[in-house]
């Protein structure tokens, strides 16, 4: 008996017109997220996705929830309309679910789709006659219309597909569908979960990241490319730039008053990043700040951070607390490399009492004492773009 599975999507059924370009980017997406897997088939058909010939269930499974702008899935038989092949195999997938959940009594209630309506029996007979004969079948067994156990699923179309789990998926919509972004990755644990967001509403990714070597290892860089190849399981191919930041660093040490050298650091970081996307093809750059959790992240900080780029600065993160940032970063993997010990851009270069309110004018009139049109362009000729 041949196992499929459904895949449904949701949020770009609301676009209208655009619909088929959605779906098309969907599907490629998911021929991607599949890639290793041999001879898999992805098949189009009545406003989902089948995906079908595979052996490893449970690794499909989990590709499968990682792709944005599908809402659940679900592991199917595919058989054909016949009653007696009906009634085998809802018994054998009620003994799987018996088998699984290891509890001694269950509810349950049958759930059909008669779609097509050649198919003797409809949707309430094949409900009370399958109900019944499971009954029957199975005295652990109870009906329970409202809160079921299990729900079993029959959808009668041009094969006969039987269920009885729905696995939600990551939501949001396929990358590619709205536009490309430049995330700011650090090694922390904020950047990769910000980056993580904007990609699951369709945003495709390039990615910067600062390095100043020798005060920061190569270690640290290691780690960064091991978050965005993480990150890479979500959002497909992404450009890292490896941006050599320590000549900027050492200049705003040396010439700057030391409880601004946070806020300068983070101007020029994103004057850099602005360049990148724009050479790139991003329209934003995404970073991971949230409110208050450090010096630098009061909102007058923040202000005057995004003061220095034209372009608008996603922080998706800017209302999260902590908490739920760690939490969302060990859902979706990159918690693990985030915490390994490393330099940030260097201890020597954080002073010892930033400004919490800093203001522009003096920030900006700080920003000319070093030769920052010269630095940058020497930053932009000397990074290092690595595919992931
Ligand atoms: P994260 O956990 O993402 O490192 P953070 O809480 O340490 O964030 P900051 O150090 O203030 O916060 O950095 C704020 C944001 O600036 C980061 O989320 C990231 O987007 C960007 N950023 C900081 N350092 C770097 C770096 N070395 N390279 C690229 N982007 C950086
Ligand atoms: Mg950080």
């Amino acid at each position: 008996m041949e196992k499929v599975m459904l895949l449904r999507y949701g949020e770009i059924f609301l676009k209208g017109r655009n619909r088929p370009f959605f779906e098309k980017v969907l599907q490629n997406n998911i021929k991607k997220a599949l890639k290793s897997f041999e001879d898999i088939k992805v098949i189009r058909a009545q406003g989902r996705f089948f995906v079908e010939n595979y052996s490893d269930e449970l690794a499909v499974v989990q590709a499968l929830t990682r792709v944005f702008g599908l809402v659940s899935i679900s592991p199917a038989y595919k058989i054909e309309k016949d009653y007696e092949k009906i009634i085998s195999v809802s018994k054998q997938l009620m003994e799987e679910e018996f088998m699984e959940r290891q509890e001694e009594k269950l509810t349950f209630k049958v759930e059909s789709r008669r779609a097509d309506k050649q198919f003797p029996m409809d949707s309430m007979a094949i409900n009370k006659d399958l109900g019944g004969i499971l009954l029957n079948e199975f005295p652990r067994l109870k009906v329970d219309v409202h809160k079921p156990d299990i729900e079993l699923q029959v959808e009668i179309r041009e094969y006969c597909y039987m269920y009885s789990k729905i696995i939600p998926c990551a939501g949001g919509m396929p990358v590619g569908t709205n536009g490309k972004a430049a995330l700011l990755l650090s090694g922390g644990i904020d950047s990769p979960v910000a980056g993580w967001m904007i990609a699951k509403r369709g945003v495709a990714l390039i990615a910067v990241h600062y390095h100043s070597f020798p005060y920061t290892s190569d270690r640290s860089k290691e780690k960064v490319i091991e978050l965005g190849k993480i990150l890479t399981r979500y959002c497909g191919p992404i450009r890292l730039h490896i941006v050599p930041f320590t000549r900027i660093q050492q200049e705003l040490y040396e010439k700057c008053p030391d409880e601004q050298l946070t806020i300068l650091m983070r101007r020029y970081m994103m004057k850099i990043a602005e360049k990148v996307a724009l050479r790139e093809g991003a329209a934003a750059l995404v970073t991971g700040e949230s409110i208050g959790q450090v010096a630098s992240q009061t909102i007058e900080s923040l202000a005057v951070t995004n003061d220095a780029v034209s372009m608008p600065v996603f922080q998706p993160l800017i209302g999260f607390d902590k908490v739920d940032i760690m939490n969302t970063a060990k859902t979706i993997g990159t918690y693990e490399t985030s915490i390994l010990p490393y330099e940030d851009c260097c201890t020597v270069f954080t002073p010892r009492h930033p400004v919490t309110k800093p203001r522009l004018e003096k920030i900006v009139k700080s920003e000319q004492l070093i030769n920052g049109d010269e630095l940058i362009q020497e930053a932009l000729d000397n990074i290092e773009v690595i595919e992931l």
